[in-house]
């Protein structure tokens, strides 16, 4: 029996999967990791939470970025991998994607929101530090590089950020709780395109392997946790997927 073949029959036999993405399966669709050497994350001085909080400056550099650096996201597809997954989704085979991604291509894969816990919030949209009202990039860019003009809320004037978690910002506690509740209940757990480093991230594993589950990671490199995992496969996630779950 090959990998695929093991990968098949693990999700063939499973009961409740749960499925942990990181950058992997979206630079597959042109989204650069922006972590890696050469992202934006080692060009750039991090804008962190309290300095965007304190500093008119700090924010009109952060939309900035945003906008500079937008282009590529907005023109991104979901690829086999997203697809892959938003089938298990539909079959009700698969409970949950727990995502670190930002870039809303599993949302964009047909997945429902209720579905996909994003453990680093969403950069396709903004909201409201103060009240979580939700606000649409497009009026905010428009003003943005028109008059330079920095978004406030239209319910309460509040400060708007990209919807995202910035550095040195609280994790968000609800989707936090539900991942967990997540892990500890699934009979397997696939990682897809995550190399495990960054907490929370590299807990989820060792968890769902406490509590009983079969633990798979699909990534192209080696991750630290490889030795813990019931199977390894270094391999393009599109491909992989697509062949053990039957979709194109
Ligand atoms: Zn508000």
């Amino acid at each position: 029996m090959d990998d695929i073949e093991r990968l098949k029959d693990a999700i063939g036999s499973a009961r409740r999967i749960v499925a942990f993405t990181g950058a992997g399966i979206s630079t597959e669709s042109g989204i650069p990791d922006f972590r890696s050497p050469g992202g934006i994350w080692t060009k750039y001085q991090p804008i962190y939470f309290d300095d965007f909080m304190a500093s008119e400056e700090m924010r009109r550099e952060s939309w900035r970025r945003k906008f500079a650096t937008d282009e590529t996201m907005i023109k991104a597809e979901p690829n086999a991998g997203h697809r892959a997954l938003a089938k298990l989704i539909e079959q009700g085979r698969m409970t949950s994607i727990i995502t670190q991604n930002i870039d809303g291509l599993h949302q964009l894969s047909g997945v429902p929101d209720s579905k996909i816990i994003e453990l680093h919030g969403n950069t396709t949209y903004a909201s409201c530090l103060d009240c979580g009202h939700r606000h649409e990039l497009g009026p905010i860019r428009k003003a943005f590089l028109g008059s330079g003009k920095l978004p406030l809320c239209e319910k309460c004037d509040g400060i708007v950020k990209t919807a995202t978690i910035s550095f040195g910002q609280a994790m968000p506690e609800i989707q936090m709780a539900r991942a967990q509740d997540e892990t500890m209940n699934c009979d397997l757990f696939i990682v897809l395109g995550s190399s495990l480093v960054v907490y929370p991230a590299a807990g989820f594993p060792r968890i769902a392997k406490r509590k009983g589950a079969k633990l798979v990671i699909v990534n192209r490199e080696a991750t630290d946790q490889d030795d813990d995992a019931d199977l390894v496969i270094h391999a393009e996630i599109g491909p992989t997927m697509s062949k053990a779950v039957g979709v194109n």
